[in-house]
């Protein structure tokens, strides 16, 4: 088996514009130990957003390191005005492939900005698509939540998810939606909100035995998520689009933070999410509260295949750069990942 060592010796050859100091600083232990962990499988993804300020100082020195700590494919983030990073698509297509790293999607936040005029949004929409088919990217994520204060608004950004989902497929990309904790939340139709206050009071009167509640405790039990009428952001955004034309990409991170289970999202929408965020509070697997062996058997089951790394910010003293590189050997080790 090849050792660590040489497999990032053989890298930094294969790639001839890295400095071999740094890439032994990454590999790290004796010469002759054994790998602990498997230094390869078959597909690790990184959300690049997690490394974008150190990614940014010497993208193929950056591209050849990630590819050293495993990394097999990229989401990349970071594309405006017509540049990825500040590089033209085409450019930055070449580093990576020379890297060896595959460009599997993309971030880029447009279309919940979906009051912007539509004529304004295709035009622009459609020159990021074609950038993104330069640099061959099979995915386009938008990862920001639209503003929609009404159901009637949350129809509105969902018709412009469906118009950014065609472009896209008519380009052979597709186009999907990337969740915070926020789309946990639920929304009402005002139908819905007098419905769910009715209710509230009724079981107020019943369950408490209060026959005259006030306006501040029925607020603050509508205000509960079990209580709280309409529907999750989620599930309207997944009700009001095209489900040939927007998927979704499950942030298991978000989720929970949200509330939720991620493996239920999963299970119950398996037609729908397609790809995932590991996400963790910081380095993925730190924390113990993500259930990850559960979520990639859960992910595998529903025919998720595509998934990736992120993390926010460098928190416990890490750079960036050792925070994903952590994350990668956890993941490596992982025996519920795929080989
Ligand atoms: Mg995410």
């Amino acid at each position: 088996m090849i050792s660590r060592r040489d497999f990032l010796k053989t890298s930094a050859l294969a790639m001839g514009s890295l400095s071999m100091p740094s890439l032994v600083g990454c590999a790290g232990g004796s010469k002759e130990a054994a790998p602990a962990t498997p230094t390869s499988k078959s597909f690790i993804g990184l959300q690049t957003y997690s490394v974008g300020q150190e990614l940014g100082e010497d993208v193929p020195a950056g591209l050849a390191k990630l590819k050293s700590f495993g990394y097999t494919d990229l989401e990349l983030a970071g594309y405006r005005e017509g540049k990825q990073g500040g590089i033209d698509p085409a450019e930055y297509k070449k580093m990576c492939d020379d890297a060896g790293l595959k460009i599997t999607s993309a971030h880029v936040g447009t279309p919940s900005q979906y009051k912007t005029p539509e004529e304004q949004f295709i035009e622009e929409w459609k020159k990021t698509v074609e950038d993104h088919v330069t640099m061959g990217a099979g995915w386009i994520i938008d990862p920001s939540m639209p503003q929609c204060a009404t159901v009637d608004e949350v129809k509105q950004a969902c018709e412009r998810f469906n118009k950014a989902g065609e472009i896209c497929k008519a380009a052979g990309i597709q186009f999907g939606y990337h969740n915070h904790n926020n789309e946990f939340n639920k929304i009402a139709t005002p139908e819905e909100m007098e419905e769910g206050r009715k209710k509230v009071i009724e079981m107020i009167k019943t369950r408490f035995n209060m026959p005259n509640p006030t306006e501040e405790m029925v607020n603050n039990m509508l205000s509960r998520g079990g209580n709280a009428p309409g529907n999750y952001y989620e599930k309207l955004y997944m009700d009001f689009t095209d489900p040939e034309l927007v998927m979704f990409e499950l942030d298991c991170y978000w989720c929970m933070i949200g509330d939720q289970d991620p493996c239920e999202w999963i299970r119950d929408y398996k037609d729908r999410i397609k790809m995932l965020h590991i996400k963790d509070r910081w380095i993925i697997g730190d924390s113990g509260m993500m259930n990850w062996p559960n979520i990639f058997k859960t992910a595998y089951e529903a025919g998720i295949e595509k998934w990736f790394v992120e993390l926010e910010g460098n928190g416990k003293g890490r750079t960036q750069m050792e925070g994903v590189e952590e994350s990668a050997k956890f993941l490596l080790a992982a025996p519920y990942v795929k080989a």
